[in-house]
């Protein structure tokens, strides 16, 4: 059974938590689906964990971190922690900046397994493309995705966790009774959730594990306090960024 997280995003303490669930359970790959660092205040940290995983793909926030300075695509805060991140990728000693850069480098931007299609954003765009839930309605949009999918798709980049249907109905979590989406004859793409970041108003870490069939969706309580503290600490960090992990917004 494989484990698939995303958009940790610099959240040492969720990741901690969510590698303990995952721990209790019979998982044998895990696959992250990009965003590791930016926002949260233990980028390298979750570099070198993120180093051990199954498959690790590229996010528009590694990208960011290795490419590109004053991106036009991030606002101010999100700029800012993109910068501070940068310098504590290079500021370590020089053996934990080479691996951290030989890992983010490496990262592919897509992943296949049989017709399993992983990407960070998209299939349209892998990096870029956002698909939030009301996306659903758009058909155009709908079907230049799905025409890319065989079967199931996985993604992230939104922080909001569901399950897109190429018959255009879009099932969030909690409308499944048992957080169960058990999977048919229809074309899928799940949205795994964010661990370190979420934002459909439920605080938790999500992430989901699939085992060829059934897509569960698990929410882990983690130390909010503890990483909300870290970031109050770092001065670059605006201090909305630990504010928002209270609300899960
Ligand atoms: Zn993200």
């Amino acid at each position: 059974m494989k484990a698939i997280i995303s958009d940790i995003h610099g959240n040492l303490e969720a990741l901690n938590a969510v590698l303990e669930d995952i721990r209790k359970r019979d998982i044998d790959q895990i696959i992250c689906l990009g965003d590791m660092v930016g926002y949260g205040p233990s980028p390298v940290e979750c570099l070198n964990i993120a180093r051990d995983f199954s498959v690790s793909i590229l996010g528009n926030h590694e990208e960011a971190t290795l490419f590109r300075a004053g991106s036009r695509d991030f606002r101010v805060r999100a700029e800012m922690a993109i910068e501070w991140t940068k310098k504590q990728l290079f500021d370590r000693d020089q053996q934990s900046s080479e691996q951290s850069l030989k890992f983010l480098h490496n990262l592919q931007e897509t992943y296949h397994d049989g017709d399993e299609f992983y990407v960070h954003g998209s299939p349209r765009q892998p990096l870029r493309d956002y698909v939030y839930p009301k996306d659903i309605q758009n058909h155009r949009k709908m079907g230049e995705i799905f025409s890319r999918v065989t079967k199931f798709c996985f993604c992230g980049h939104t922080h909001l966790p569901g399950v897109f249907r190429d018959d255009g109905t879009f099932t969030h979590p909690e409308d499944l009774p048992t957080g169960v989406y058990l999977t048919g004859k229809e074309k899928v793409m799940v949205n795994v959730g964010s661990v370190g970041q979420p934002r459909d108003g439920d605080r938790r870490s999500c992430y989901v594990t699939f085992d060829g069939d059934a897509v569960v969706f698990r929410r882990v309580e983690y130390n909010i306090e503890e990483t909300v503290k870290k970031v109050y600490a770092a001065k670059e960090l605006d201090h909305s960024l630990g504010e928002r992990l209270r609300t899960g917004k």
